[in-house]
């Protein structure tokens, strides 16, 4: 018979990912008694299955690597690749706490920064990885909190948010998805740290009714269903730029997913060329970004490509999800099984058998692979139809052939709940809910629109830890304790 459990706190937090995990850490660093609701029976979100790499300025992995970054650099690159929408305030914001009160503050709870790695429009390297990605970096924090006495209460659904008479936030309840036990929870203030809604493709076509009608692959965190969305508008938060969706290009339908609406993410051989349904290339492979790549996609009729690689081109190709991979290791028999058994992978051992598999024009797609391989042939840097540099590029000449269906992935949010500069969830009248912070990507990563259209990469989870940051600082502040969260901003 299931039961109703209480539990009071000062700072509750509803989800133990980045953003949660760090409003916890600076909560219970200023002195508040905090507790973390996880609906998943682990915690770390995204965040724990995310490539780990967070865009930083000036920090000391950059100079070891001799890269010369300064906060004006970056913010000109971030407002110009972002474009109108991006929330130059929050970006000023972010960009030069990335040194101090990111880099340097994980590194004090454990993580380690390794490597950095391009991106499109960036000037300089900013992207920088933590050790066994996202999760070593979430294992780190969580490791962190834990040692501190922090508690994390796994297996809590939260569905609404109770507040007093005056319109106040004083807790939450749910449902403990083990006992089905009622679950209580008072608090003096709450931080909704509950994610995006990419894997919810109902309320992604609910944002962007445009694409209604075409395959749209779900590919956030497992939890990350927009629950905390419908919490903060039931009590009068504003939600802004929801139609800001990111989508990613090279995912195939996870075929051992029932629903087969979760993706999976390719990382190809460079050598791969997309192909659409009328045998045609239509971009540059090479810029596989989603300010890029997604648009040329989204442009097609129908909205799918057909990745194509030969046999020597899979060597090292990996797929970006836990089932496939072990920390930084590609599981290759757990890859060799996909490739045998999803029904979204053809296998032909001539060009020309591939071409009727994936029922594309014979003759319009040999000429596109023909002309391909010609700039091979021909030794040219670059192939002259979209200018993709070939310099680790190869011939089409080892079968057997494979096609992967590739459909646009949604992956994170760039819009959600507005806030002010202490994470404080904002009304439609912009002015504070009481009781209420939001962080992370339920709040478009930081504030509500950080990015704007579009992400410089590692400008989701960086801006996520840095905003849970910021809501836990100030949260334990609403409940009596310390100073807000007061940062050592980087002004280049
Ligand atoms: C595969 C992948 C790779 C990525 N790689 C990168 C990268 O390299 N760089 C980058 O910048 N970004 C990356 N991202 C995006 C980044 O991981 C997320 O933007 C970031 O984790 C968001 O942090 P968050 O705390 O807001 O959400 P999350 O980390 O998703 O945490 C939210 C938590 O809330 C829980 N929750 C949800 N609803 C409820 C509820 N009702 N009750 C209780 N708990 C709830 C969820 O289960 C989850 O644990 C990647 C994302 C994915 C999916």
């Amino acid at each position: 018979m299931p039961k109703t459990v209480k539990y009071e706190t000062e700072v509750a937090i509803i989800g133990g990912g980045a953003a949660g995990i760090c409003a916890a850490l600076d909560a219970h660093d200023a002195g508040a008694r905090t507790l973390v609701f996880e609906k998943l029976s682990e915690p770390g979100g995204a965040a724990i299955i995310s490539g780990g790499g967070c865009c930083m300025v000036g920090t000391p992995l950059q100079e070891k690597l001799g890269i010369t970054d300064n906060p004006d650099l970056a913010f000109d690159d971030w407002m110009k690749w972002g474009g109108p929408t991006a929330d130059a305030e929050w970006a000023r914001f972010y960009i030069e706490g990335t040194r101090n009160d990111v880099f340097v503050w994980a590194e004090k709870h454990g993580v380690e920064w390794v490597d950095a790695k391009p991106q499109e429009g960036n000037s300089v390297m900013r992207w920088q990885r933590a050790a066994k990605s996202g999760l070593g970096l979430m294992t780190a924090l969580i490791a962190s909190y834990r040692k501190q006495g922090g508690q994390i209460i796994p297996d809590t659904q939260i569905s609404a948010l109770t507040r007093d008479q005056n319109g106040r936030v004083v807790g939450f309840e749910g449902v403990d998805a083990k006992t089905g036990d009622r679950i209580e929870v008072q608090a003096k203030a709450v931080v909704v740290a509950s994610g995006g809604f990419n894997s919810n493709v109902d309320m992604v076509l609910e944002h962007k009714p445009e694409l209604r009608g075409s395959r749209i692959m779900e590919g956030s965190g497992f939890g990350s269903t927009g629950d905390g969305h419908k919490m903060v508008s039931s009590v009068g938060g504003y939600l802004t730029h929801m139609d800001h969706v990111w989508f990613y290009v090279y995912a195939t339908p996870d075929y051992r997913d029932p629903k087969q609406r979760r993706g999976l993410v390719f990382r190809l051989a460079p050598g791969n060329i997309y192909i659409n349904q009328q045998g045609k290339r239509f971009h540059n492979e090479a810029l596989s970004g989603g300010n890029s790549a997604s648009p040329a996609l989204l442009a097609q009729q129908p909205r799918h490509a057909w990745a194509v690689v030969d046999r020597a081109m899979l060597a090292k190709v990996e797929i970006s999800d836990p089932y496939y991979r072990q920390a930084d290791e590609p599981l290759r028999e757990k890859i060799e099984e996909l490739l045998d058994n999803s029904p979204f992978i053809k296998k032909a051992s001539t060009l020309e058998e591939l071409a009727d598999k994936i029922d594309v024009p014979r003759q319009t797609f040999l000429d596109t692979v023909a002309r391909y391989d010609k700039a091979i042939d021909d030794k040219l840097e670059k192939e002259p139809e979209f200018g993709k540099p070939l310099k680790l590029s190869k011939k089409f000449d080892t079968a057997p052939y494979y096609a992967i269906q590739m459909f646009p992935l949604a992956r994170k949010n760039f819009g959600g709940v507005k806030t002010d500069k202490q994470c404080r969830v904002l009304d439609r009248h912009f002015e504070p809910i009481p009781g209420l912070y939001a962080a992370g990507e339920i709040s478009g990563m930081a504030g509500g629109h950080i990015n704007g259209k579009a992400g410089l990469e590692g400008t989701m989870l960086g801006p996520s830890l840095f905003s849970g940051r910021v809501a836990g600082g100030w949260a334990a502040r609403e409940a009596g304790h310390g100073k807000g969260f007061v940062g050592k901003p980087n002004r280049g």
